[in-house]
């Protein structure tokens, strides 16, 4: 093996894409995933590479600072590719504490380790940071976030995500760590939590369910197939500039209300039911405290720069998530009981 690359939160939903897309591609390179498995966390979504040679799972919280400095002297990473956070917005708003301890406290905690095990030798080392475009604030209905948008977060989510941005940038300016940075758009595809829109509306249209769509349904998102987001981590994790950041989308926004409609005509015509039978179940909820009207990203310094292109549109990706939920309705049963039931039934049914 020429690289040990750790790779935190790859057993949740965008980190087990990444672990996957690097296990198969570079199989000289072993890859380590590093996840304390929380409520997002499963294994089964590696199920396909969990015997790979190159392959290895470390149980571990982030946010146990010595606990996170002997594992990296234990496995001296080469990389770190950091995904292990707090994601859903709706949690950070009944707990913000948990948001502070993982995704500031548990980012500094790795800055720390890679800073103390790589000791100023910073050849062929690299921390990529991998964020959301959450920490730029909303836009009206026109403009798009770049590179250089100023940080306005709203929400406790994004307070902790921009705050850990800081963190990973201040540690290249004050101790000249090798870092990269990506902010991507709203993600969606396998593996997909069912507390996110898009996986929530498709069990609920299975289970005849109301489909909750917050407000008037007119918030906007830039959504993005979460394979093309494990591809542009790897292009940006090996030829991003060191101390860059990279804003990774696909241009492709949707209003909240025409996104559920889209996959209700999807949903019909897959399950062989009558066209607008899904969409009866579309029911407009009590908006979101600071909820954002809108998010969109100008992809052109990656697309320019490193050549991305995402692979897929997205009425293509929405389709291949469908059949992938579809497929794998067991997976999808499995994480909607226990802790899950709970949290949805005092968020939309309590
Ligand atoms: P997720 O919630 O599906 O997965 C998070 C993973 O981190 C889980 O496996 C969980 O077990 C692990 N984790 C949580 N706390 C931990 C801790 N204290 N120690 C170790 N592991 C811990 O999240 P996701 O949607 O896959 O997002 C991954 C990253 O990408 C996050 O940093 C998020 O901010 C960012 N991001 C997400 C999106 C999106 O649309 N989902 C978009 C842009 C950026």
């Amino acid at each position: 093996m020429n690289k040990t690359i750790l790779i935190t939160g790859g057993a949740g939903f965008i980190g087990s894409h990444v672990v996957r897309e690097f296990v198969n591609k570079y199989p000289d390179y072993h890859i380590i995933n590093l996840d304390a498995l929380t409520y997002a966390g499963n294994l089964e979504n590696l199920k396909d590479i969990e015997e790979k040679p190159n392959y290895s799972f470390v149980k571990a919280d982030i946010t146990d600072a010595s606990l996170i400095l002997q594992i990296f002297q234990e496995h001296q990473p080469d990389g770190v590719i950091h995904l292990a956070a707090e994601s859903h917005v709706d949690r950070s708003i009944t707990n913000p504490t948990a948001f502070v301890m993982t995704n500031v406290i548990g980012t500094v905690n790795l800055l720390n380790a890679a800073k103390e095990i790589w000791k100023d030798n910073y050849e062929g080392k690299r921390f990529h940071h991998v964020s959301t475009d959450e920490v730029f604030g909303a836009l009206g209905d026109t403009g798009l976030f770049t590179e250089d948008t100023k940080y306005d977060p709203h929400s406790p989510y994004s307070a902790s995500k921009a705050s850990s941005d800081h963190f990973v940038r201040a540690y290249h300016d004050t101790y000249g760590l090798p870092i990269v940075l990506t902010n991507c758009s709203n993600n969606y595809g396998p593996n997909h939590f069912p507390e996110k829109l898009i996986p929530l509306c498709i069990h609920n249209i299975l289970n005849e369910k109301p489909l909750p769509i917050y407000g008037d349904g007119k918030y906007t998102r830039d959504w993005l197939f979460v394979i093309d987001h494990a591809k542009a981590i790897d292009m940006v994790y090996h030829q991003g500039k060191n101390g860059d950041s990279y804003n990774v989308g696909g241009f492709n926004e949707w209003q909240n209300i025409d996104l559920v409609k889209e996959l209700c005509k999807q949903m019909d015509e897959k399950l062989g039911r009558a066209a607008g039978t899904s969409a009866t179940l579309i029911t407009f909820v009590k908006d979101r405290p600071g909820h954002d009207l809108r998010y969109a990203i100008d992809a052109t310094k990656i697309n320019e720069e490193l050549g991305y292109k995402p692979s897929v549109t997205f009425e293509q990706g929405l389709s291949i998530t469908i059949d992938w939920f579809l497929e794998n309705e067991e997976w999808l049963n499995n994480v909607t009981s226990g802790e899950y039931k709970n949290y949805y039934d005092t968020q939309y049914e309590g």
